[in-house]
């Protein structure tokens, strides 16, 4: 065994014109443009995951302007992979006991579902993984990106891929193998909300230098088999209010579609300020509510889920272009709050990018700047979809759920009707981490015990995510300070880690009496789901998520 000190062997390397990191909607369809753009582009997809798709998680209600455009005709094909269409649209307001709803009438015409698909978003990327194969991508799923390569002038050269076969402690076991250099004209970073290595590149260009932090919010997402007679094909229900209070934002979805299947699911603003809320309790709570759980009596879960996703909008996309590469999807925060989606904008900015990269590579140019791309965004579709929904965030967080949805209902009434908002453009304010009250000024949250079988708790519920690490490797979760969780956010927010991570990664254990030695913090890391919560929301910014050996991870079948 040789030792992490030693001079490691240098890596391999291999060029491509375009690298591609992420194969999630936006990173495939960003390969699969480049290739119908020009056969002989070069082009690799790398994926953290087993295989394309196995980290992919969403609700999903797909709006198809991004399909449609990428590849036409695919609704006539027979391994389509979505394949039920909404036919009801419901918005309910939970109240503890009961709820009502809220006329479709009133609700902004970009709210409505009908002509959207309900699938799983997994699938899809698998479909379109098979597509960008077939035009000669290169996709190589387990490998992980966890290096940006710079040139002299600073610019992206490319990506290293991660060393496999380092055992806990950093030293290299007998099955040790160096990562790659994958080397590009242009490098696309396609990692989904809060990627590892986009927040790097953020940072070191400055890239959201002018713009407000973007807001993040964690969902939660089961997938059940459910009883026919319960079952109402294309049904799209959403919800907000109970269980949570006003001054927290979120809310529910079901989504009915192929055959039996709902996928459930609830989202909670990660700006919450209680540190005694447990969003997992949120949401198991959430389905014992009476108009929920009918659906679902009866049922099977068949897996769960949890992943971050990207609320700040139209204010909060830095910019996307810096020498030799740029952001595309939810790593730039393409997503819209109001209407659940980001998976349409992460595939027409995947095919913005590469369109405007195509024609530098057309031009002979590499490792500059595509700043075509950046200029073209907000006049395109996803300016268009993003814009008009722009307070609806910070209205929901200055004003609650209470008053703020009638306020943000009429903004966006005001602007598709008149192209204006009575708010400007409004400010976020705080990044979500910033926006936790110490224990002393809060009402502790306590979750009662539920007896429902529709209830489940957090290691049973990772059990069903498939997630699988190699154990004996490096923790993917980097403590600056391995201090402060017990000495800092102990005593001032109960170490709120252990109640925001979906899969109980984090606890905090207190030794025996008889050992006289004070609690630990203790990081479960093989059991983490890759939603990337803890590095959003640990209110000292002191837990880094770094992609474990590649592979590792959930392996959601069909999220
Ligand atoms: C609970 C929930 C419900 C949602 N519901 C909807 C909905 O109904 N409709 C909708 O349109 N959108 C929905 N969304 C949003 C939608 O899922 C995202 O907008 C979309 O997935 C973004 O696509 P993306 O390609 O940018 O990123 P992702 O889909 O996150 O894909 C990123 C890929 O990159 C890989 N990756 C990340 N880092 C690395 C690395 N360093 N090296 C290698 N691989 C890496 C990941 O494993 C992943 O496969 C929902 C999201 C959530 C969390
Ligand atoms: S450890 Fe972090 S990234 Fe992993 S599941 Fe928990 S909160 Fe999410």
């Amino acid at each position: 065994m040789a030792s992490q000190a030693q001079d490691l062997p240098p890596r391999e390397a291999m060029d491509y014109d375009v690298v591609i990191v992420g194969a999630g909607p936006a990173g495939l369809a960003a390969a699969i443009r480049l290739k119908q753009l020009s056969p002989e582009t070069s082009v690799v997809v790398i994926e953290k995951g087993s295989e394309a798709g196995a980290h992919i998680l969403s609700g999903a209600v797909i709006d198809p302007i991004g399909l449609d455009r990428l590849l036409p005709g695919w609704r006539e094909r027979d391994d389509r992979p979505v394949t039920t269409q909404v036919h009801e649209d419901q918005f309910l307001l939970l109240t503890e006991r009961s709820g009502f709803r809220i006329p479709n009438f009133l609700m902004p015409r970009l709210m409505n579902n009908h002509g959207n698909f309900i699938g799983s978003l997994g699938n899809l990327v698998r479909f379109l993984a098979r597509e960008a194969e077939a035009l000669g991508v290169e996709i190589y799923p387990g490998f992980a990106g966890v290096e940006v390569l710079y040139g002299e002038k600073g610019e992206v050269l490319g990506v290293a891929t991660g060393d496999m076969g380092v055992d806990r402690d950093g030293e290299l076991k007998d099955s040790y193998t160096r990562g790659m250099e994958l080397r590009g004209k242009y490098t696309l970073f396609a990692e989904g909300a809060r990627g590892s290595l986009s927040k790097q590149l953020i940072a070191n260009f400055g890239l959201a230098r002018n713009s407000e932090p973007q807001k993040f919010g964690l969902g939660f997402k089961e997938l059940w088999r459910i009883k026919k007679e319960k079952y109402r094909e294309g049904l799209v229900q959403h919800s907000f209010g109970w269980p949570l209070t006003s001054d927290t934002g979120g809310g529910s979805f079901l989504y009915h579609f192929e055959g039996d299947l709902v996928a459930v699911g609830f989202v909670v603003h990660l700006n919450y300020s209680n540190p005694t809320l447990s969003p997992f309790d949120e949401f198991q709570r959430f389905k014992t509510h009476p108009l929920v759980a009918p659906t679902l009596e009866g049922g099977e879960r068949l897996s769960y889920g949890a992943r971050a996703l990207t609320e700040g909008g139209w204010q909060s996309v830095p910019k996307l272009t810096f020498p030799g590469g740029a952001l595309i999807g939810c790593a730039a925060g393409f997503m819209n709050v109001p209407r659940i989606k980001g998976s349409h904008n992460a595939v027409l900015s995947g095919m913005l990018a590469a369109e405007h990269i195509g024609k530098a590579l057309s031009d002979g140019r590499a490792h500059d700047e595509i700043a075509s791309y950046d200029a073209a965004w907000r006049a395109s579709d996803i300016g268009r979809d993003l814009k008009p929904v722009r307070n609806v965030k910070p209205l929901w967080s200055k004003f609650g759920t209470y008053l703020g949805a009638p306020l943000y209902g009429l903004d966006m009434w005001t602007n598709e009707l008149f192209g204006v908002s009575f708010f400007g453009t409004m400010k976020h304010g705080k990044p979500d981490h910033e926006c936790l009250k110490p224990l002393s000024q809060v009402r502790p949250i306590i979750y009662p015990k539920l007896s429902s079988k529709l209830v489940f708790d957090k290691l049973s519920s990772v059990f069903v995510s498939n997630t699988n690490h190699e154990e004996d490797q490096p923790i993917h979760l980097r403590l600056a300070d391995p201090e402060i969780p017990i000495r800092q956010n102990l005593p001032l927010f109960g170490e709120p880690a252990r109640l925001y991570c979906p899969a109980g990664v984090y606890e905090v254990v207190y030794a025996d009496e008889e050992a006289k030695s004070g609690p630990r913090f203790v990081i479960n890391a093989q059991n983490c789901v890759h939603c990337k919560t803890c590095d959003i929301k640990d209110p000292a910014q002191n837990i880094t998520w770094v992609p474990p050996e590649g592979g590792g991870g959930p392996n959601y079948p069909n999220m």
